[in-house]
């Protein structure tokens, strides 16, 4: 992986020789909220976090961000730790958010206390229309002045379970006439009478996002909060939250860097979600959903989302990636791991009709060309093999160099069938072929030249096309899922993603006999087409499912 200092490691890298943090450790965290599973946003944010704070020899937490009792769920905290083990990354300590409610209640007391803080009985709508717009500062509330002592017991009572959802909140007393909005008085408590997963009834008053994130980060002495650019404007009230609860020397700074988009691709936990509820997709790991999970079971490599993450690099500006980046990150990863297997997508049977009627020999192939201690395997060959429907044309069109029959051209010359090299056997010459009523090619015949078998070091004559086969006796069906993108481009409404109604198509493979001895997730290059891997979850020598991982092609430069 390469190497890169970018605006956040030249941050650190000034913080260090600065000695801000002491002799303390750059701590970084990755604090996902447990309300779905992670996305490869996310794992942008898991590899940025991770590998910073490796980069300079430093720890990184895993925080749940449990704030919100609602939305979440245990359910979701194994996937993720599974996605964060499954990118390579190893946390220092597993922390909850809601660990720190009791320190966060005191922080809010602490701030009524100072005067910095008070409770307020304005209704949404007034608080709305109270707190301005962009270019009108907002008004005072009537329950700014209250006194200490009134609003310590007001918020003592919220806490003690006295007042319904919605009735009062805490609010830090900042600037109604603030130029950034997010310093008008904001919410720093509010009353929801909801169990939590973790602390249970004990609490019916929940911090707000922007009061616990600056105190958990203080808490765990992480040195750089890094996060994503929606909350530039908030970083005011992340200082002022450090500063003013402030019993901790070396306040942490939060970073912000633009999030991860990539074409074709929806990045909301939400909007994942429902793909899920509604059916489009077969849950959170179907392997068309950018989940960590869906790519894992895809087939993609946690290298290659790594590589990916590091090529993209981390910007103060947002833009969206083109999802052939992430495909050729992937292909390029795979290409030198993963041997080949000898795949016909659409089968078209080929009759050899000088090789003798129930012989059959074998063959050696290469199992990966560019890696010759992958070693090689044995493939069957006799008078009966299947090939590709598109490596046969009845006239060839121009440089189309593989099987084609005997025929005359416009002007009368006579063109000889096409002789084409059969990869790991033998030259062979295309000398006819049949056709059903419907003008469908059902037979393509052919000779071969037991001179030119392969590895006997024959050099009389070269061929242009190479192509490949499987032999039609020991051949096995297997299904194969082909996948487009599981987003497209809403045709009615220009710059809207929609779900695409075909982003699965399923067919039966023609494959060479040693494929059954895939175990479930074992990936391949279907020779000529593509990276595939065994269904880790379909997959079984009985009904043998491959997930398409990424096509050969590239159109990324
Ligand atoms: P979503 O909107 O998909 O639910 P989120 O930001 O609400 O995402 P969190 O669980 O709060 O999800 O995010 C955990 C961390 O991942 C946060 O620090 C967040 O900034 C980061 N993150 C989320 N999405 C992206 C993205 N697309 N690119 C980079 N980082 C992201
Ligand atoms: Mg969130």
């Amino acid at each position: 992986m390469a190497e890169s200092v970018n605006f956040i490691h030249q941050i650190i890298e000034k913080d260090i020789e600065d000695k801000k943090y002491g002799d303390n450790p750059i701590i970084t965290r990755f604090p996902p909220e447990p309300n779905g599973y992670l996305h490869i946003g996310h794992a942008k944010s898991i590899c940025l976090n991770f590998s910073t704070a490796m980069k300079y020899g430093g720890l990184c937490n895993l925080r749940y961000d449990d704030t919100n009792p609602v939305k979440e769920d245990v359910e979701y905290i194994d996937s993720i730790e599974e996605d964060v083990r499954w990118l390579g990354f190893k946390w220092n300590e597993r922390l909850w958010a809601s660990d720190y409610f009791d320190t966060m209640y005191e922080a809010a007391l602490e701030l009524i206390r100072k005067g910095k803080a008070y409770v307020c009985q304005l209704t949404p709508e007034e608080m709305k229309e109270y707190r301005g717009t962009l270019t009108e500062p907002g008004k005072e509330s009537p329950y700014r002045n209250r006194s200490v002592e009134e609003n310590m017991k007001l918020f003592r009572e919220m806490k003690d379970g006295k007042y319904a959802d919605g009735e009062m909140v805490l609010r830090a007393k900042i600037d109604m006439a603030s130029p950034n909005i997010n310093m008008r008085d904001p919410i720093i408590y509010r009353i929801a009478h909801a169990t939590h997963h973790n602390t249970g009834d004990k609490w019916c008053i929940y911090p707000m996002y922007d009061f616990a994130h600056p105190i958990e980060d203080a808490i765990e002495g992480i040195t750089h909060s890094i996060c994503t650019l929606e909350f530039e404007d908030h970083r005011p009230l992340y200082d002022w939250v450090v500063r003013e609860v402030g019993f901790w020397p070396n306040p942490p700074q939060q970073i912000e860097f633009a999030r991860l988009n990539i074409t074709n691709t929806v990045m909301s936990k939400r909007y994942l979600k429902k793909l899920v509820e509604d059916g489009v997709v077969d849950g959170w790991d179907d392997p068309r959903m950018p989940t960590i999970a869906g790519i894992r079971r895809r087939g993609y490599t946690p290298e290659a989302v790594r590589n990916f993450c590091e090529e993209i690099g981390v910007s103060k500006a947002n833009s969206t990636v083109d999802i052939a980046q992430l495909e050729h990150c992937v292909r390029d990863d795979l290409k030198e791991k993963v041997p080949s297997r000898n795949v016909i997508f659409d089968p078209i049977k080929v009759i050899i009709t000088n090789y003798p009627e129930g012989q059959y020999e074998e063959c050696e192939i290469e199992n990966n060309p560019a890696v010759p201690e992958m070693g090689s395997r044995k493939v069957t060959f006799s008078r009966e093999i299947w090939v590709d429907r598109a490596d046969f044309m009845e006239i060839p069109e121009k440089k189309y160099f593989r099987l084609y029959p005997p025929y005359t051209k416009e002007d009368g010359t006579a063109v000889d069938g096409n002789e084409v090299r059969l990869k790991g056997a033998y030259f062979v010459r295309c000398t006819g072929y049949d056709k059903d009523e419907n003008g469908n090619v059902t037979t393509v015949y052919a000779t071969y030249d037991p001179e030119t078998r392969s590895g006997s070091g024959f050099e009389g004559r070269k061929v242009k096309g190479t192509i490949h086969f499987v032999d039609a006796g020991s051949a096995v069906p297997i299904t194969v899922r082909l996948f487009d993108y599981l987003m497209i481009d809403d045709p009615d409404e220009p710059g809207r993603l929609m779900a695409n109604p075909e982003s699965m198509h399923v067919i039966t493979c023609m494959a060479e006999a040693s494929i059954l001895d895939a175990e479930p997730g074992d990936r391949f290059q279907f020779f000529r087409h593509g990276y595939f891997n065994a269904e880790p979850k379909l997959y079984t020598r009985e009904t043998p499912v491959f997930n398409e991982i990424v096509g050969l092609k590239s159109s990324w430069k």
